[in-house]
Parts: C-alpha cells; structure tokens; sequence
C-alpha cells in the first residue's frame, strides 16, 4: 500500500458512519501501543470503542512469580537475570529495582543468551533467568535452555512464567464480564501460533476476528474489515498476515516448544489461574528448572489494593479510570505492572495522553 492509499484508506475509517457502537479488542500490548503511536486509535469512527486486552507480559505477571524469584535470590544468593522491564515492576513486598539498589547483582539482560553466556563466564555462579513471555518470546527461550543443556552449563535455570495467549482470551469471553463484538488478533503470535489457534473465537464465541501487523495500514485495514465483518455478521478469522500467518503456524518453532516444556495452568494478574495457559519445564529439564531446583518458603503473595490494573487486564476499565492515574503513578514512579511495562495500557495511555 503506498502512501495515498493510507491517507485514502486513513479517511473512510475515520469518515465511517457505524451502524451501532460497537466494541473491539486488541489483544496485544504491542497493538495497544500501535493503536496510539500511529494515530490510527485518533482516528477512529465516533461509536468504535477499542478495549485493550490481556496481552503484556510484563503486565499479566503475577506478584507470586516475582515474589518467588526475590526468595530464591534471598535463599540461595543467586544471580538473577531479566529484561529490563520486569525490574520496576513492584512485588508483593518489594521490586528488583530496590533490591539492585540495595546491591543484589540483578543483571538487565537483552535475551535470555546474554543469562546463558554469563553462566557460562562465571561457573561458580547460579544464574536463573526470569523466563517471561508469551509465544514470541517462548521459542527463543526454548533454544536458549536446548544450548545450555548441549553444552551441559549446570550453573543456568530459568523460572518459568510464559504464557499462551489464546486461553486468556477464551477466558475473559467465558467471564463475559465485558461484551466485545470482535478481535484484532496480534500477528508475530500468530507467526508462531497459526491462525487456526484462533478458530475458538468464530467457532466458541460467534465472534469475528483479523490478524493484523502493526505497521498504520496494517491498522487501518484490519480495523476497517472487522467492521465489515462485525456488521455483515460474517463470523470468521480474517488473516490479513498472510505473507507471515499460515494455518498451522511455525512448526519449527512449535516443536521446540513442545521438545521442553508441557502446557500446564498458569495464573494471570487480575484474571487468576486460566487452565492450559502457561508452560512448566518437561521433568527430564528438571535441573534447569530454578523453581525444582531452589525450593523455597514462599510468603503470602499480597496486591496493591489501590491498583486497578486487574480490572484494567479485563477490559473493564480504562487506565484514566484509576484514580492513581498520572498522579500517584507515572512510568517514573509505578504503582502496578500497566504502568511499567512499555506495552502495559496505563503507560501507553499516559505516554500519548493529550
Ligand atoms: S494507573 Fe497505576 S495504579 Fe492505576 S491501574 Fe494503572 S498501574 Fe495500577
């Protein structure tokens, strides 16, 4: 599409008499984050409410994982590794942050290599890297943990808490807490996932749904064809990613995933435990598993009752609803995960805030 496309396109979106208000959600953090940097979300139709799902990691991640990690740093004087990201964010009692400040080695890492290369530099350190992500980020991991155990470094685990988009998304419908007549599915997800992972939505909920890309006509288009969709009542997933989406999705990919780990529950901030959401290392990786191999007392895993980033997870209200919004908490000073994370709603929101 060149650019007097987009700006044609960009105008009938922006022009679109809806029949009814409707609601759509992006599922993705990344989307949520497009929606606003593109401009796309200003231009949308009056009546086009678009609600953002449950899809930042950093944001889904609940207080006991990280709670978990502090105790096993505390207990056995590991060395964690993490993206950047996760070390703001404020645990049960505490935050990676504070606990770098106060000097625990907490090493910001760029992909879980850099945790396996320090590992292998320092043999006489434990290195557990906090494996955080959905299924863009998982099929690195999954080679990360294939390296380490090919070249037999003893001194790596990873506490595991990724995530599969799908049964979060098959949830909040099963909660029916908030309507939403159609998805903009996120398409790196769906690289890995396929597009037939999605069929729960058209085949479960009669609802239609696009796979998009990220880039404004990617945007505009798919924003303009759920419409169409949602209108004509044509209950379907639309793949409009198709030079990267295939049915099946990445076998490649797929496989070594399945090579480690088993799909087990997983609980999501605000939602609580979504059965066949998360991965658990497969018992024979038992030695890299940090949470088999660091047992520890774990403490009551407490929340920020002043935060509403839950609700937030659920679509049921918008960042400026929380009464921290922008004041009590900013991305300088965060009060829950949506305001750490680049791709969390309340960060973006106070990012491009008016
Ligand atoms: S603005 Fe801050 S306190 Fe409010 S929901 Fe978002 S992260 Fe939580």
């Amino acid at each position: 599409m060149n650019k007097d496309q987009l700006i044609k396109y960009s105008e009938i979106l922006k022009n679109y008499k809806l029949e009814r208000p409707m609601n759509i959600m992006e599922v993705c953090g990344t989307h949520t984050v497009a929606f606003f940097h593109t401009g796309v979300k200003d231009i949308f139709p009056e009546g086009l409410n678009l609600i953002d799902g449950p899809g930042c990691p950093v944001c889904v991640t609940a207080n006991g994982y990280l709670d978990r990690a502090i105790e096993i740093q505390k207990e056995h004087g590991v060395v964690l590794a993490t993206f950047g990201d996760m070390i703001k964010v404020p645990a049960s009692y505490t935050s990676l942050q504070k606990l770098k400040s106060e000097g625990v080695r907490i090493e910001i890492v760029y992909s879980p290599m850099d945790a396996l290369e320090i590992a292998k530099k320092e043999k006489d350190t434990e290195v557990v890297f906090l494996s955080v992500g959905f299924e863009t980020t998982i099929p690195t991991e999954a080679v990360t943990l294939k390296k380490a155990v090919e070249d037999n470094v003893n001194n790596f685990s990873i506490l595991t808490g990724n995530k599969l988009t799908p049964p979060a998304v098959d949830t909040l419908l099963a909660l029916g807490e908030v309507k939403i007549d159609g998805f903009i599915l996120p398409g790196h997800v769906s690289i890995i996932t396929g597009s037939d992972s999605w069929q729960f939505l058209p085949g479960k909920y009669n609802k239609p749904a696009v796979i998009s890309g990220f880039e404004p006509k990617d945007l505009v288009m798919g924003t303009l064809r759920l419409i169409q969709l949602i209108e004509k009542r044509e209950i379907e997933i639309d793949n409009l990613y198709k030079e990267l989406v295939t049915e099946e999705g990445n076998r490649l990919a797929q496989g070594f995933i399945d090579e480690l780990f088993d799909v087990t529950d997983a609980k999501w901030r605000g939602i609580g435990i979504i059965p066949g959401s998360g991965l658990k290392l497969k018992d024979k990786y038992s030695l890299y598993d940090a949470e088999k191999k660091f047992p520890v007392k774990m403490p009551e895993e407490v929340e920020n009752k002043n935060c509403r980033c839950g609700e937030i997870l659920r679509g049921l209200i918008t960042p400026p609803e929380c009464p921290l919004f922008g004041t009590v908490c900013t991305p300088r000073e965060p009060v829950g995960a949506c305001m750490v994370s680049f791709e969390g709603s309340c960060s973006a929101y106070y990012k491009y805030r008016k």
